[in-house]
């Protein structure tokens, strides 16, 4: 067996993990690097869209691997078309990271994902312009208790993991040279904790030839709790007169239901982005989302924050982009939407009454609402990992709170495990090997666990 890793080897994210076995081929997830490119590459100078795959290629910013991309895009290069040389991809939770890349691949070779993931992308797809799902012939969705038998080589057990986004997976994949377990992202004090202890459990009894881990936060021995970050907020939100605004990721659903509960407890109502309601919106019939279903019935109390768009009307067509596709707002499926409409003067009409969710780029939208002295902005997102803002924008957010008379505060979970909670994980799994990924420090993985073999990116790992 051989395992090759293409991407988060001494960086955060950007996973891409090849595996061999009989020959046979599986790759677990397809994401975007944060830091391969940054040299070349800035805002909007990007890889050519009608240049295919050559710009990607040239800077290396994905594998040069035949049989694996859409030949349509192979055409400027110099990379060999062929038929799919891959049994499948599979997919561990819906962050850039992890999937950003699956619009290049193949149509013919299988796309596995959990059934969470696949309806956030959609959403996400709809409503960005930086993200495609792209064609597959072959897309399939797990959950947990899937078994996906692949080629004659691979079966594969996706497991729930916790992490901050919903809907996250791990995988024990069963070959006839031994099991590998690959971790995805993961972590151990979200309010899901449970499912990360019953990968544990599930990848232990396997006795893995090797554990493929991620190490965002292997430096890192905080205990993060996303109960703390509620107690803090919630005591900054009551000391505050007028208004609320609070920066959390979209589809960080977890951390928009504890500003829901913070929002409940101080008698305020909560105003969630356009964006945020597509995804709840989408993912309330889910029946292992519980929180989203909640947020979302409370109709006296949530309502979604419609930003000044083109007219500058508030017109359908303004946002049609948001809305699933081929729907206006009209139709039934998102009226939903369109009843529970508040804008930024409304807001600012009654300040004390809100907690607003809003996204970094409708930063202007504080122009119409203008927060009275004594307003509060709780930024509660990581500066450093997922869907990262740089230092530019953390410097550009902090003027806005400035001239908008917003105090500052920071309060954030983590969305992946610490040290000590990563120890407890390798001790229990206790593999032949750990192959540490998406971590810039591999090697602190060997003060707890002396079988580390450190990833080359490329270069095959022998099992
Ligand atoms: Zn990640
Ligand atoms: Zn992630």
């Amino acid at each position: 067996m051989k395992i090759k890793l293409w991407g988060g080897v001494g960086e955060i994210g950007g996973n891409i993990v090849e595996i061999e076995a009989g020959g046979e081929r599986v790759i677990l997830d397809f994401g975007q690097s944060f830091s391969r490119g940054n040299e070349y590459f800035y805002e909007f100078l990007k890889p050519r869209i009608g240049a295919g795959l050559l710009d990607y290629l040239e800077f290396d910013l994905i594998p040069p691997l035949p049989g694996l991309y859409d030949p349509k895009l192979l055409r400027l290069t110099n990379l060999e078309v062929s038929d799919p040389r891959f049994a499948g991809v599979f997919i561990s939770h819906a962050h850039g990271d992890h999937c950003m890349f699956i619009k290049f691949l193949h149509p013919e070779i299988p796309l596995y994902m959990g059934e969470t993931t696949r309806s956030i992308l959609e959403v996400v797809e709809t409503t960005s312009h930086s993200f495609q799902i792209g064609e597959h012939r072959n897309l399939a969705c797990f959950r947990t208790g899937s078994e996906i038998s692949i080629g004659n080589n691979f079966l594969i057990r996706p497991v729930h993991v916790d992490h901050s986004v919903p809907g996250a997976y791990g995988f024990i994949v069963e070959t006839p040279d031994g099991y590998i377990v690959y971790s995805g992202d993961i972590r151990f004090h979200g309010p899901l904790s449970r499912l990360s202890q019953d990968f544990v459990e599930k990848a232990l009894k396997v006795r893995p030839k090797a554990l493929i881990l991620e190490g965002t936060r292997v430096d890192s021995s905080r205990k993060d709790s996303e109960e703390r970050v509620f107690n803090d907020c919630l005591d900054k939100v009551k000391q505050t007169r007028n208004l609320v605004v609070v920066g959390v990721y979209p589809k960080d659903l977890d951390r928009l239901h504890t500003f829901y509960r913070i929002s409940r407890e101080c008698g305020r109502k909560l105003a969630i982005p356009l964006k945020t309601a597509c995804v709840i919106d989408s993912l309330k019939e889910d029946p292992h989302l519980d929180l989203a279903r909640h947020i979302w019935e409370d109709k006296e109390n949530v309502f979604v924050h419609f930003h000044r768009a083109k007219s500058g009307d508030f017109l359908e067509k303004d946002y049609r982009p948001c809305i699933l596709k081929d729907q206006g707002f009209s139709s039934p499926e998102r009226a939903c939407l369109r009843e529970r409409r508040i804008t930024a003067e409304e807001i600012g009409k009654r300040q004390e009454e809100y907690i607003w969710v809003l996204d970094f780029f409708h930063l202007t939208e504080l122009v119409e609402a203008k927060p009275k002295p004594g307003s509060l902005y709780l930024f509660s997102m990581s500066e450093i990992l997922e869907d990262p803002i740089d230092e530019l924008e953390s410097e550009i957010l902090k003027n806005w709170c400035q001239r908008f008379n917003l105090e500052y505060f920071v309060s954030h979970a983590s969305g992946h495990a610490c040290r000590e909670e990563l120890a407890d994980l390798v001790n229990s799994i206790n593999p032949e090997v750990l192959i540490p990924i998406h971590t810039v420090h591999p090697q602190k993985f060997l003060d707890f666990f002396p079988k580390v073999i450190f990833p080359e990116r490329g270069k095959s790992i022998m099992l």
